[in-house]
């Protein structure tokens, strides 16, 4: 494919938009940085960098290593990687002798702030507001103006998961756990619950029995998992995140690939095993150690099934408890939802939605190359990111494969191996044994 040069001018059309800044599309953002002829601008609503803002809760560390960055895996020279921001922060002799392989969550985003800071192509406080496609082009309606490009990367994330039972409730006093570090909580002498068992409710749980939002009088964490589960980082379930794996993962039929990334859950969505020893050495303390002043409650083994508001103003909420087959009852009187995130087709989209070959549960049906099936032209491309969790495996909403998955991305978008990927990246033989096939 030949490109166009871009011109700034009002009626410049871009070759590829991408909609949304996460560390998905500034991977993406960060390769094309290296391909002069592809003309790009990646539009973010925010008016800096921040990733997950809400979430930034004292203490977090990332769940991958520092070499799983945006761009290191498939271009290590790049001046994008993590290893370059050291260098040029001048942290690098320092940082190793930390020891470290896993950052915290706070470096991470300074990591991402220099990179975007740095980018010609990435435009912050440009809200997408709709998609329409006409004459032959996407036009992006924004905030600010109009863009017309050739070609889309679709990458503004997910939507918090809200149970059913708490929507009615959402409020100063039921809230999901991203807004946290971004409202003002005062959870001083209330009894919360924290739901959900996954790394969220885990710093969720910590930090409020340490006081973070204030001496709350109660805390209890509920979780369906059986126990609080650990994160399976182990090197042969790590082989799950591996460009070798998704290449079989993909030809699998579709009923197959369900059961199969929910037995593959605690590789991505456990607690790390540090942070689940420090809680444990933490509540160990607080019983033998000293007088805890904070009650706390752990509830594993209870999905929340109900959930009312008393005449007091107290939440009730109904939990199943699996293990004894018995219904329970909790007060509370704030509930914060660490229940996760869902793909929801973006608004932004209405527009074009007649066009998009939607799968029955209204997702994107993605091909190898992350192309969502539409009814356009071939030559008109509309890619996704972090969507094809279905398709693509348990790798996909991670960003283990992000510098792989960016540069397939960009293979199709120029039709030529623009960066060399299709190298063999396992240990395991995930197809036919070597030998006589049955
Ligand atoms: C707290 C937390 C910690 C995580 N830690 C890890 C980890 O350690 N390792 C790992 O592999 N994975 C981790 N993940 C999973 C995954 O890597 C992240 O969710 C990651 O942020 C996904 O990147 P993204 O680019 O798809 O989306 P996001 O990071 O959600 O970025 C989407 C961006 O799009 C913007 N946007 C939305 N709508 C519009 C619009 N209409 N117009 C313009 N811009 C818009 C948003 O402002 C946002 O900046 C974590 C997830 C969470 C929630």
């Amino acid at each position: 494919m030949k490109f166009a040069k871009i011109n700034t001018a009002d009626t410049e059309t871009l070759d590829l938009a991408g909609l949304g800044v996460g560390p998905f599309n500034m991977s993406l953002a960060a390769l094309l940085d290296s391909q002069p002829d592809v003309a790009t601008r990646f539009f973010e609503k925010q008016t800096a960098f921040g990733w997950h803002p809400g979430l930034m809760l004292p203490g977090a560390h990332m769940q991958t290593s520092c070499l799983k960055d945006l761009v290191t895996a498939v271009q290590p020279t790049s001046p994008w990687s993590f290893l370059s921001f050291l260098v040029n922060q001048g942290r690098f002799y320092s940082f190793l002798s930390t020891e470290k392989m896993v950052i915290s969550r706070t470096e991470f985003v300074e990591y991402l702030r220099w990179v975007s800071d740095n980018l010609d192509s990435v435009q912050f406080d440009t809200e997408i507001r709709e998609v329409n496609f006409s004459d032959n082009h996407f036009v992006l309606k924004t905030n600010d103006r109009v863009y017309k490009a050739r070609n889309l990367c679709l990458g503004t994330g997910k939507m918090p998961y809200v149970p059913e039972c708490a929507t009615p409730f959402l409020g100063v006093h039921c809230f999901h756990a991203s807004s946290l570090m971004t409202s003002e909580i005062n959870l001083a002498g209330k009894k919360v619950s924290v739901i959900g068992g996954g790394q969220t409710g885990a710093e969720v749980f910590l930090n409020s029995l340490r006081g973070q939002w204030g001496k709350a009088a109660q805390v209890q964490w509920v979780s369906r998992r059986a126990s609080f589960e650990p994160l399976d980082d182990s090197p042969f379930t790590n082989e799950y995140f591996t460009p070798d794996y998704v290449n079989q993962f993909l030809n699998l039929p579709d009923h197959k690939k369900e059961t199969i990334v929910s037995y593959q859950k605690l590789a991505s969505d456990g607690i790390t095993p540090d942070y689940l020893l420090e809680l444990y050495r933490e509540l160990y303390d607080r019983t033998y150690l000293h007088q805890d002043e904070v009650d706390w409650q752990l509830l594993p083994d209870r999905t929340l099934t109900d959930m009312s508001c008393n005449e007091s103003g107290h939440y009730e909420l109904r939990l199943n408890n699996a293990l004894s087959s018995n219904g329970e009852r909790v007060i509370a009187d704030v509930v914060i939802l660490c229940t996760g995130f869902q793909n929801n087709l973006p608004q932004y989209l209405e527009p074009i939605r007649p066009l998009l070959n939607l799968d029955s549960l209204d997702r994107f049906q993605l091909s190898s190359s992350f192309k969502v099936k539409w009814n356009g032209p071939d030559d008109r491309r509309i890619y996704a990111v972090n969507a094809g969790l279905h398709s693509h495996g348990i790798a996909e909403p991670q960003l283990s494969l992000a510098a792989w998955r960016s540069a397939t991305i960009i293979n199709d978008l120029t039709g030529k191996e623009t960066f060399r990927i299709n190298r063999p990246a396992s240990l395991i033989n995930w197809q036919e044994p070597m030998g006589v096939a049955i």
